[in-house]
């Protein structure tokens, strides 16, 4: 039987959450959290907040591939703040409680996890996958059992494994990525630009020093 794969990709473009390089002289994105330079950006808060398109894209995207009904974990747990929409609507789903870390505490949580306690971690986006290496570091030291995949809206990392677990995703998205201080794209004269507050620029795909 052929695996049916629901691929986000056109619709995380209509609603404006992903830019994508389309030309090397228009700018690229200079992600702050990872201090990576990268040729497309998932702006997550466009779909988080929609949570009924979030429950559809964890229904086709995770649930077929989560395993069998045994395998329902206790806890979705994810990192603040935009995660928590997606732990929510897999939990949701799923059955199971929510929880979360907090980053700017070193990623701990004050949700009551028990040693043994099995564990699906989940965020918005992943592109070093740091903050989910993190994350999932965090469970195990409260003796949790992380399960062995994980699941995101946009998989930006070009991986199909984040540390040996499979990456479940509502798209996979292709991405050039290199350090800041050593990235081709700037070389190549395209201009960096932190996301966020130049979304519309990005999106515009114009080319610098051409009229029209
Ligand atoms: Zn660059």
């Amino acid at each position: 039987v052929a695996e049916i794969l629901t691929d986000w990709t056109e619709t995380y473009k209509e609603y404006g959450a992903l830019w994508q390089m389309q030309d090397v002289r228009e700018p690229h994105a200079a992600t702050t959290t990872s201090n990576e330079h990268v040729s497309a950006y998932f702006l997550s808060e466009n779909i988080t907040a929609r949570p009924s398109l979030v429950v559809e894209i964890v229904n086709t995207a995770l649930l077929p591939h989560a395993g069998s009904e045994e395998l329902v974990p206790d806890w979705v747990f994810t990192y603040a703040p935009y995660g928590l929409f997606v732990a929510s609507a897999c939990a949701n789903t799923l059955g199971a409680q929510q929880g979360y870390v907090k980053p700017a505490d070193n990623y701990t949580t004050t949700y009551d996890v028990q040693p043994g306690d099995e564990v699906l971690v989940v965020s918005d986006d992943l592109y070093s996958g740091g903050s989910l290496k993190k994350t999932i570091g965090s469970m195990q030291q409260m003796g949790a059992v992380v399960l062995p995949y994980v699941f995101t809206l946009a998989n930006l990392s070009g991986d199909s494994h984040l540390d040996g677990r499979k990456i479940l995703a509502g798209a996979h998205i292709p991405v050039e990525r290199y350090p800041g201080d050593d990235c081709a794209m700037c070389d190549g004269g395209s201009e960096p630009l932190a996301p966020r507050p130049n979304w519309e620029r990005l999106q515009s795909h114009e080319i610098p020093g051409s009229s029209e």
